[in-house]
């Protein structure tokens, strides 16, 4: 009687490739940083989360100066309580695409809410906004088209460029000029698309949409700005920049989210474009992925709601900004912008090793911050980033300062 073959393990060879031989050069940094007793800054632990502003980590009660909670909408009783309802009443998860079995009553109110929020004819929600600038930019821009995006936009935006397949035309930083001559050199009659963002989440500066709507328009380009970091906070009723800058009729899609001042997950476009509903039957990473849960949507439509009545809260989060900016620069520090424009504050480190030197001090002081390196960041910077949140006193401000304080002394950066 015969034996079955056994099977053979597969021999490799000497010369074979590690796939994974790509990453040593970040491997090795990444042990380097860790090797010197240092915690980790891209491995902290939210033990327990106390409100908007606080939580335990690593142990410590610790002021949160790093999350894109802008508005402190996380733990709003009417939010959680609208949560726990649709938990109850739906259960926790879709199952399904939205074309198919993923279309609940509260992904429809969720839109309905977004429609009301920017009063604008169309709005379709993502599972996240990542999602949300990859399946529209890939879709309405594909081969033969021309994307003309600032540098330094967001990775989600890069890889809708990719997807899609168009022409990628970056320019130069908010710089009106640059994107002027791209779009100048563009052949005539080729579709264009235009993409900017609100707030560059990097440095909080904003870009000059006012002009650049203007000369896209002039070009006969499309216009969409993502708004993901000034959604609820700038603007007289928070719809973003566009909507500060005047231009919120002018340009054609913005792009958000429900991962920053709305307080949970999800990204969303809204548009007025008259054939704007044909998107959710071609857009890939709308159709090709479950839908949101109900409880999240149910959060996202309740908290969008309360943003249309935030005033008040705006006007404090702007104070808190102001007043951190000012502070940090009379601390000595060097900042991002030379004003506050945004909810961001970026601290400019002078390299990768004292950054994370200083974010450690920060983190055992009671203080987390974002520590940002590139590719993240632009032109090779390491930053501290600080993001404000609507609940914060003007007193934890004052701790936030004496913290940098104490911190910058014990390091030496100031
Ligand atoms: N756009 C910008 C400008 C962002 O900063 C981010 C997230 N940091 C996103 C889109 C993606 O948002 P989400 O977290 O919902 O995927």
């Amino acid at each position: 009687i015969s034996q079955p073959d056994q099977p053979q393990p597969l021999e490799a060879h000497a010369g074979d490739k590690d796939l994974f031989s790509k990453f040593d050069d970040i491997i090795a940094l990444r042990e380097g940083l860790l090797s010197q007793g240092r915690e980790d800054p891209f491995n902290l632990v939210m033990e327990k989360v106390l409100s908007p502003t606080r939580a335990i980590c690593n142990g410590r009660e610790t002021i949160l100066l790093g999350t894109y909670n802008y508005m402190g909408m996380t733990f709003d009783p009417d939010v959680v309580e609208a949560g726990k309802q649709a938990l109850a009443d739906f259960g926790t998860g879709t199952t399904g695409s939205r074309v198919l079995n993923g279309t609940y009553q509260g992904h429809k109110e969720c839109e309905e809410a977004l429609r009301e929020f920017y009063e604008m004819d169309h709005a379709m929600v993502f599972s996240t906004g990542y999602q949300a600038n990859l399946g529209i930019i890939s879709t309405i821009a594909g081969k033969g088209d021309y994307i003309i995006l600032d540098i330094d936009s967001h990775a989600s935006i890069w890889d809708g460029c990719a997807m899609g397949q168009a022409e990628v035309v970056p320019f130069k930083h908010n710089d009106i000029e640059a994107m002027e001559k791209r779009l100048k050199r563009i052949p005539e009659g080729a579709g264009k698309l235009v993409v900017l963002e609100g707030v560059y989440s990097m440095l909080g500066d904003i870009a000059p949409l006012k002009e650049m709507v203007a000369i896209a328009k002039k070009y006969g380009a499309m216009v969409l700005v993502d708004e993901a970091h000034s959604m609820g906070f700038i603007g007289e009723n928070g719809r973003g920049v566009v909507e500060d800058a005047g231009v919120i009729d002018d340009v054609d899609f913005i792009i958000g989210t429900f991962s920053k001042s709305v307080g949970t997950v999800g990204g969303f476009c809204v548009s007025n474009h008259p054939k704007f509903e044909i998107m959710r039957l071609v857009c890939r990473p709308y159709v090709f992925t479950a839908s949101l849960p109900p409880s999240v949507v149910a959060t996202a439509a309740t908290s969008i709601r309360k943003l249309m009545h935030g005033s008040n809260k705006r006007a404090h989060l702007w104070e808190n900004s102001k007043n951190l900016h000012a502070g940090l620069r009379d601390l000595g520090f060097k900042l991002g912008t030379e004003e506050p424009q945004s909810a961001i504050i970026a601290v400019i480190m002078p390299d990768l090793e004292k950054g994370a030197h200083m974010w450690e001090a920060l983190i055992r002081n009671g203080l987390y911050v974002n520590l940002a390196r590139p590719p993240a960041t632009p032109a090779g910077m390491t930053l501290l980033r600080c993001s404000l949140c609507a609940e914060h006193s003007e007193e934890e401000v004052g701790q936030i300062l004496e913290i940098f304080e104490k911190s910058g002394k014990e390091t030496g950066i100031i």
